[in-house]
């Protein structure tokens, strides 16, 4: 099994037991698992609706065309009740990410920068020297209001607040709040460290940058298919990141869900499709 999977699962694994352990008597160990699995669950895919669907291939690569009020009330609740993530900040290092894939200029990782950097990179980023996030979406009030760092303090001492007050219990609520965090920081690692290094995943395009695609369940599941990095790197814009209808593309289901529903629509640059990219149709 390899390393990132281990390690994912390990993560998971320890945190349902200490959800169980630490459950306070009023819940026992089953209910305490169960409450802790469900807090997971929901800041993992509060999170991979708002920085993958809508964030990443809504803003930053404009292939999706959500509905603003949509892209508010997303942006709004990850902020508030989940893992805090700054939109305007978190765009202008992924379009420079992008830009200057794997060397300097890049803010989440150069090409020479191992494990325990890259870790350190994903709560301390690499300074940016550039501004290319200047779209309108950020002017928007919420928007400025939740990008200020102020916000990103009180939200997560909020939501912490409001955890503790529900489970009334001081060890599990910081079992929960602090391990679903440590979760995040490994579906980080994988889309900043494992596909961004040529000892992991697959080619499909032989590219310039180290980007790999890592098509395991695991991984897909928690990036959203933000995981199929060497696609992602070779097509930015494609609106979605699995460029073959054999790979698993759990992100893609969401955004078919979330089209059935009448929230989100493509962009005709989302729609280009290379000549080299083996899909035959978008399935969209
Ligand atoms: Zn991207």
């Amino acid at each position: 099994m390899r390393i990132y999977n281990v390690l994912g699962y390990s993560i998971l694994l320890v945190y349902g037991v200490l959800c169980a352990l630490v459950a306070p008597a009023h819940f026992g160990p089953w209910l305490g698992f169960g409450i802790g699995a469900a807090y997971l669950i929901a800041g993992w895919f509060m999170a991979g609706l708002y920085l993958s669907d809508v964030i990443h291939m809504g803003i930053a690569h404009r292939a999706l065309d959500y509905k603003p009020w949509f892209i508010h009330l997303v942006t709004f609740l990850n902020n508030t009740f989940g893992i805090y993530v700054n939109p305007e900040t978190w765009v202008n290092r992924h379009r420079l990410h992008h830009r200057y894939a794997d060397t300097d200029g890049d803010p989440n990782k150069l090409a020479s920068d191992g494990f325990w950097k890259t870790l350190k990179l994903c709560l301390f980023p690499y300074a940016c020297n550039e501004n290319v996030a200047n779209d309108s979406i950020f002017k928007t009030p919420l928007f400025r209001f939740i990008s200020n760092p102020v916000y990103a303090v009180v939200s997560q001492v909020f939501n912490f607040a409001l955890l503790y007050w529900l489970v009334k219990d001081l060890g599990y609520a910081v079992t929960l709040w602090l391990g679903t965090r440590i979760f995040a920081i490994w579906v980080n690692m994988v889309q900043n460290y494992w596909t961004h290094d040529k000892r992991w995943g697959y080619r499909r395009y032989e590219d310039a940058d180290n980007a790999m695609n890592i098509g395991d369940w695991l991984p897909v599941m928690a990036t959203f298919s933000a995981c199929l990095q060497n696609n992602h790197h070779h097509f930015p814009s494609l609106l979605r990141l699995s460029h073959d209808d054999s790979e698993f593309d759990f992100g893609f289901m969401t955004v078919k869900v979330m089209r059935r529903l009448g929230l989100v629509t493509a962009t005709r640059k989302g729609t280009e499709l290379g000549p080299e990219i083996p899909l035959k149709s978008f399935n969209f």
